[in-house]
C-alpha cells in the first residue's frame, strides 16, 4: 500500500489531425451543432448551485448563438467555497501522492478519451477557435500539464537533503496553509486547468474562478475531474463575477497563494490589495502571475525573407493574436521588407475569416465587445495617423459576429504606441529597420515595451546571433530562433516571462510547482547527547 509509482516522463499528447472527413471530424461536428443550452452551476463542496443571478454566454463569432448560462454564486456561497476547502484540507494533504496523482492522470484520460471532442467543440464555440488552435489547446495542452505535472511532483517530493550517520534529515513538501485563488483567462482552456491542478496536485485546496469567456470549457474539464474522483470541495468551480469573488477571497485570513494568469492591470491590481492587507493573512500569500506580452520577432538581413514572413503571419494570426505570446511587433530590416511585405500580403488575401467550424476558416472573431472596441479604436486611431500605414487589412464587422481582419501597420516611429501597446488582436506593426542599424536597434527593442514574455529571432549569421541573444537577455522570458514565438509546448518549452509580463514561474515545469509547497525539514538525532 505504501509503493510509490514510477511516474515516468511522459510524451506530449499526439494531436488528432481532423481532417475534413475524418472519423473525428465528423464525431466533432455532432458536438458543434448540438444547440443544446448549457446551465453552468457553481460546484461548491461538490453541491451544484444554481442561482436567479444568471449571465449568457454566446458565441464571437455568432453572436445571436446562446451556448450557456453561467449561474452567479452569491457573496455568502464564496464564503461557503473557502470553508469547505478548509474543511477538507487536511485529509487532502495527507492522501498519498500516488492516488492525488491517479485522479490527474484519470483526468487527463478522460479528456484524452470520450470527452476530447466536447472540450475542442466547447472551446471552438465559447472562445471562437478553430479547431486547428482548439486542439492543441483544450486536448493536448490541457493533457500534457496534467501528465507533467505529476513527473515533476514526483521528483521534486524524492528531492530530500543527504543525512549524517548520526541523524536521519528529511523534506515535508508540505501544501501551503490555507487555500489558493486560482484565476484563469479566457484565451486557453487549459491554462483553467493547470491553475487549479497544480496546487491540488501539490496537497492544496482551490477556489478556481474561471474567465467568463471560457466558462463552458472550463466546466467541462470540472466534470472530467469529478469523474476521475476529484473529492468534494478540494478544487471548488465558483464562476462569480470577478471583483466580487475577489473581494471575498482577499478577506480571508486563509488566502494562501494567487495562481493568476491574464492581464499585467488586474495582476497588478491584485498584487497591490494583497500587499495592503497583508496584516490579516496567516501567511504571506504566494503570487503566482503570468500576464500580458507585447512579443517582438526580429529578423537580421542574413535571414531567409520568405522564413520571416510566414513566422510574421502565423505568429500574429493565429488565433485572432489573442495569445499572450503572438508576435506583435516587427523588425525587419529595409533590404529584406519588399519580399517579406509582399508575400504576407499575398498569405493574407487568402486567408479566410469566419465560422470557426468551416474547416477552412484560418481566423475566428475576437473574443467580445470589449475586445473588438479596444482594438478598432487603434486602428481607427491608426489610419488616421500619418506616422502609420496600412499594410495589410485594417477593416472589421460585428455582425454576425466580433471579426477583425489580420492587419500590419507600419510605423515610421520605432517607439510608437502601437510598438508598446498589447492589443491582444490580429494586429501586426512593423518597423523597418536601415540594415547597418543592427547594433543600435538592438537596445532599442529592449527598451520599447514594458513586457518581455516572448521574442524571436530570425538569423543565420552566428555572430550577431549571439549578440542579439546577450542584449536581449531579459527582454523575452521565451525566446525562440528562427522560429515564430508562439506554440509552446508543455516540456519542452516550459512557459513565462519577466518584466511586466508576470513572475516567470514557468507553468507546467517543476519550477511552479514548488510554489505551490511549504517544506518542512525535520531532522531526527539517532543518539543525543548524554553530556554537555
Ligand atoms: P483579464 O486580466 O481580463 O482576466 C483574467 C482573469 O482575471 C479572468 O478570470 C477575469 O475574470 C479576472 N479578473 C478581471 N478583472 C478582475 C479583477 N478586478 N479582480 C480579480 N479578477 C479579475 O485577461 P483575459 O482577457 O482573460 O486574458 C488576456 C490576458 O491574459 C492578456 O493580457 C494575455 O497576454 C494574458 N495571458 C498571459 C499568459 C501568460 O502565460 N503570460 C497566458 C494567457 C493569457
Amino acid at each position: 500500500m505504501n509503493s510509490m509509482p514510477e511516474f515516468t516522463q511522459p510524451t506530449n499528447e499526439p494531436e488528432l489531425a481532423y481532417a475534413e472527413g475524418a472519423v473525428e471530424w465528423k464525431q466533432l461536428q455532432q458536438h458543434l451543432s448540438n444547440r443544446e443550452v448549457v446551465d453552468i452551476p457553481a460546484v461548491i463542496g461538490g453541491q451544484k448551485i444554481y442561482s436567479d443571478d444568471v449571465e449568457e454566454l454566446h458565441a464571437p463569432h455568432d453572436r445571436s448563438r446562446l451556448l450557456a448560462r453561467i449561474h452567479r454564486p452569491t457573496e455568502g456561497q464564496v464564503r461557503q467555497a473557502i470553508q469547505s476547502s478548509l474543511d477538507v484540507a487536511a485529509d487532502w494533504a495527507s492522501m498519498p501522492f500516488a492516488d492525488r496523482a491517479a485522479i490527474m492522470h484519470r483526468a487527463a484520460a478522460i479528456i484524452s478519451g470520450r470527452m476530447r471532442h466536447r472540450i475542442n467543440a466547447a472551446t471552438m464555440l465559447g472562445q471562437s477557435k478553430t479547431i486547428d488552435e482548439a486542439e492543441p489547446d483544450s486536448a493536448c495542452e490541457l493533457v500534457d500539464f496534467l501528465r507533467f505535472n505529476t513527473h515533476n511532483a514526483r521528483h521534486i517530493r524524492d528531492s530530500q537533503p543527504t543525512s549524517p550517520r548520526t541523524a536521519q534529515n528529511r523534506t515535508d513538501w508540505r501544501p501551503l496553509e490555507g487555500f489558493v485563488y486560482a484565476v484563469s483567462p479566457f484565451n486557453f482552456t487549459a491554462i483553467g486547468t493547470n491553475l487549479s491542478c497544480a496546487p491540488a496536485l501539490m496537497g492544496n485546496v482551490v477556489l478556481w474562478k474561471p474567465a467568463n469567456r471560457s466558462t463552458l470549457a472550463n466546466y467541462i474539464f470540472f466534470e472530467a475531474l469529478e469523474q476521475a474522483g476529484l473529492p468534494a470541495g478540494v478544487i471548488n468551480f465558483v464562476p462569480g463575477r470577478a471583483t466580487m469573488v475577489t473581494d471575498e477571497v482577499l478577506a480571508s485570513p486563509h488566502f494562501a497563494g494567487l495562481h493568476f494568469t491574464g492581464s499585467s492591470e488586474v495582476f497588478s491590481n491584485l498584487w497591490k490589495r494583497v500587499g495592503s492587507g497583508i496584516d490579516k493573512y496567516r501567511t504571506f500569500p504566494r503570487l503566482v502571475g503570468e500576464t500580458g506580452g507585447k512579443d517582438f520577432v526580429l529578423a537580421h538581413p542574413s535571414a531567409d525573407a520568405s522564413e520571416v514572413a510566414i513566422a510574421l503571419v502565423r505568429g500574429a494570426f493565429g488565433y485572432q493574436g489573442q495569445k499572450c505570446s503572438a508576435a506583435s511587433r516587427a523588425y525587419v530590416p529595409r533590404s529584406l521588407w519588399t519580399k517579406v511585405s509582399a508575400q504576407m500580403k499575398s498569405i493574407l488575401a487568402e486567408l479566410k475569416v469566419g465560422d470557426v467550424a468551416d474547416r477552412s476558416t484560418y481566423m475566428g472573431a475576437v473574443i467580445d465587445q470589449n475586445s473588438y472596441t479596444k482594438i478598432t479604436t487603434y486602428l481607427k486611431a491608426a489610419k488616421d495617423d500619418a506616422r502609420v500605414s496600412v499594410v495589410a487589412g485594417g477593416g472589421f464587422r460585428d455582425d454576425p459576429g466580433f471579426f477583425i481582419e489580420p492587419t500590419v501597420l507600419k510605423v515610421e516611429d520605432p517607439r510608437h504606441v502601437l510598438m508598446c501597446d498589447e492589443l491582444f488582436g490580429p494586429v501586426l506593426t512593423v518597423f523597418v529597420y536601415d540594415d547597418n542599424e543592427w547594433t543600435t536597434l538592438l537596445p532599442l527593442i529592449d527598451s520599447t515595451s514594458k513586457y518581455a514574455l516572448t521574442g524571436s529571432i530570425f538569423c543565420t549569421d552566428r555572430k550577431a546571433l549571439r549578440q542579439a541573444q546577450e542584449v536581449l537577455v531579459n527582454a523575452a522570458g521565451n525566446l525562440y530562433l528562427n522560429d515564430k514565438p508562439t506554440g509552446a509546448i508543455v516540456g519542452q518549452q516550459p512557459f513565462g516571462g519577466g518584466r511586466a509580463s508576470g513572475t516567470n514561474d514557468k507553468a507546467g515545469s517543476w519550477m511552479n510547482l514548488l510554489r505551490w509547497t511549504s517544506p518542512r525539514v525535520v531532522k531526527e538525532t539517532y543518539a543525543p547527547p548524554r553530556s554537555w
